[in-house]
C-alpha cells in the first residue's frame, strides 16, 4: 500500500509540469506508471499463488531472484517504516525464500547437496577442530553435530562447518554444490541466501537457547525434510 501511494505521489506531483513541456507527455507518463502498476500486481499475486499452490507457474523461478535482490531490501526499508524489527524481516525473507525453492521442485544428487552448519552449533568445551573436516567429531552426543553427520551418512550428502560467511562462501566455491540446506542465525542465513543465488537454498534458523552464538541448537526434523526436498525420490 505504502508503494502505490508513492507511485501515486510519483504520478500526481509532476503532471502539470509535464503538460507545460508537453501536451501528450501526461497520457506517456500515466501510461509506463500503469505498465509498472500491472507488472508490480502481476508479481505479487504470481508470489502468492507460487507460495499457496506450492508449484512453479510460469516464470515463477526469477521470482526468487526478484525477491532476493529487490523485494528484500525493499522489504528492509518498508520494516523501517512501519516498526517493524529487521531481524522479523529477515525471518520472513528467509521463509518467503524457502516457500519459493520448495515450490520450484529442484531435484539433486546427494553427491551434489551440501549442509552447511554454523560452528556455534559445536558443543562449546569440545576441543575437537572441525572446521577444517566436520569427521573428525569423535560423535559423543555432547552436541548435534554427532546426529548432522549420521544424517549426511544416511543420505550421502556433503557436510561442513563454517564460521563465519567468508569460510561459507570458500567451502560453497569449493563444493560447488547444485543446491544447500544452511542453518544459522537470521542475519548470516540471509546474507548467505543472497550471496548463494543462483543456488536454491533452504535455510533453517538455530535455536538459542543458551544466547546467540553459543551452544546453539537445530530442530534435525527439519534438516532432514529439507534435505528430503532436495534429493530426488529414489535416494535412500
Ligand atoms: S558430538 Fe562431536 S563436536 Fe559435539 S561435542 Fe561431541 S565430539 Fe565434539
Amino acid at each position: 500500500m505504502i508503494l502505490f501511494f508513492l507511485i501515486f505521489l510519483l504520478w500526481y506531483v509532476p503532471l502539470v509540469g509535464l503538460k507545460n513541456i508537453h501536451p501528450s507527455l501526461p497520457l506517456i507518463f500515466t501510461l509506463a506508471l500503469a505498465v509498472l502498476v500491472f507488472l508490480m500486481i502481476s508479481g505479487g499475486l504470481l508470489l502468492i499463488f507460487t507460495i499457496l499452490w506450492r508449484r512453479d507457474i510460469l516464470f515463477s523461478h526469477k521470482l526468487r531472484g526478484i525477491v532476493t535482490k529487490v523485494l528484500f531490501p525493499f522489504m528492509i526499508l518498508m520494516g523501517k517504516l512501519v516498526g517493524v524489527s529487521k531481524e522479523r524481516v529477515q525471518q520472513s525473507f528467509i521463509e518467503l525464500n524457502n516457500h519459493l525453492v520448495q515450490s520450484n521442485h529442484h531435484r539433486t544428487r546427494p553427491n551434489q547437496l551440501l549442509v552447511l552448519l554454523p560452528h556455534c552449533i559445536q558443543d562449546f568445551d569440545c576441543q575437537i577442530k572441525i572446521t577444517g573436516n566436520i569427521k573428525n567429531c569423535k560423535g559423543c552426543g555432547k552436541c548435534e553435530i554427532k546426529d548432522l553427520i549420521e544424517l549426511s551418512d544416511q543420505y550421502q550428502i556433503k557436510i561442513a562447518v563454517a564460521t563465519g560467511g567468508t569460510l561459507a562462501r570458500k567451502i560453497i566455491v569449493e563444493n560447488r554444490p547444485e543446491a544447500i540446506v544452511a542453518v544459522a542465525c537470521e542475519l548470516d542465513l540471509t546474507s548467505g541466501i543472497q550471496d548463494s543465488y543462483p543456488i536454491p537454498v533452504i535455510g533453517i534458523l538455530n535455536e538459542r537457547p543458551n544466547g546467540p552464538c553459543f551452544n546453539t541448537k537445530v530442530d534435525i526434523q527439519k534438516v532432514k525434510d529439507a534435505i528430503l526436498d532436495f534429493l530426488e525420490p529414489t535416494s535412500p
